[in-house]
């Protein structure tokens, strides 16, 4: 520490439940190596975890979350619904599917994976079943991921329930200013995916890539603070009011994704930061239609 307030670890949702703003993502992590990472961020102090269907480790999670010994109660755990389950009754059972694997009885958070443009209505079909499911308290908050203003639109036209969440790419070289507002407009929490800018140099992605990591703007902030670049992203989008779920399986690289209570950035960085969008997306365009995404099964529990 030094000598800063530590901002807080807790957001609000629009519907008054209480969740960690920094969470732990397992997306390509591999199966046998989930557990461990997700054990060691729990014993780290993490208490968010993000998984989802689609990652096929949702099974590996729920043993991580039992080997930590952390009271189940005190742990947020959050995942998706893959588009291959999307309708009313398939997604009612996507729900036991993934606490079938998690060993939960209920979810903390569950959220759609993104929009399928081409089947709009089977997206609306599997809200509706998430609105269900916060019916009878099955999960405690429900959400979206990659939607952008129109499907949300879209979706608020024909639904009940606000979305509590928007998991979508947010990082330095891409910040979504327009989805942002349109989330802010209705009360829905952004949560950034590739938050560290993961996606900019995961490896085997393609050369092309420029990896946000290695920014001179971010390296010089770092070094300022006698901190990482990594550390700084992710205290620029708690300080924002951003959830981030930072994605490591190495113990070293958990810890320090956690560590970053300890100091402030200014708001003259928070800015030159903001500064650094190049307004160009790295992940799938969630305007473009998959339809082999539908041909994924997710397997029962
Ligand atoms: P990320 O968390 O921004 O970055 C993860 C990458 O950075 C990994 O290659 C990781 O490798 C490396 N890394 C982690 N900490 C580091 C550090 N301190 N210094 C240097 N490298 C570091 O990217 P992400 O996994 O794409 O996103 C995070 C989470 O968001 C995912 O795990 C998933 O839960 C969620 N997500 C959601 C969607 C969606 O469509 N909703 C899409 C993508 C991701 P090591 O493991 O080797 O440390």
């Amino acid at each position: 520490m030094d000598g800063v307030e530590p901002i807080t670890n807790e957001l609000t949702l629009n519907n008054g439940v209480r969740m960690p703003a920094l969470g732990f993502g397992v997306f390509q992590s591999p199966p046998e190596e989930t557990a461990a990472a997700v054990e060691t961020a729990l014993r780290t102090g993490y208490r968010h975890i993000d998984t989802a269907a689609a990652y096929h480790n949702e099974r590996e999670v729920g043993e991580g979350i039992r080997r930590a010994g952390v009271p189940p109660e005190e742990i947020f755990v959050e995942t998706k619904v893959w588009v291959s389950d999307y309708g009313y009754d398939e997604t009612l059972h996507a729900f036991d599917k993934a606490t079938g694997k998690l060993g939960v009885e209920r979810l903390d958070l569950l959220i759609l994976h993104q929009p399928a443009p081409d089947r709009f209505e089977r997206t609306i079909a599997a809200y509706r079943a998430l609105e269900t499911l916060l019916g009878d308290g099955r999960v405690r908050a429900i959400g979206v991921s990659n939607f952008m203003p129109h499907h949300l639109a879209e979706l608020l036209a024909a639904t009940e329930v606000v979305p509590a969440v928007n998991q979508i790419e947010l990082h330095p070289y891409f910040t979504q200013p327009e989805v942002r507002a349109a989330d802010a407009e209705h009360g829905i929490l952004d949560q950034a995916w590739s938050p560290i800018g993961g996606i900019t140099f995961y490896p085997g992605w393609g050369e092309d890539r420029r990896s946000v990591m290695e920014d001179p703007t971010l390296q010089e902030i770092a070094r300022a603070h006698g901190r990482t670049a990594a550390q700084v992203m992710l205290r620029w989008h708690l300080q924002q009011g951003r959830s981030a779920i930072p994605k490591s399986t190495n113990p070293g690289r958990i810890a320090e994704n956690f560590d970053i209570f300890g100091f402030e950035l200014s708001a003259e960085e928070l800015a030159r930061i903001d500064g650094l969008d190049r307004g160009v997306r790295n992940g799938p365009d969630p305007d473009v239609a998959r339809p082999e995404r539908f041909a994924m099964p997710i397997p029962e529990a």
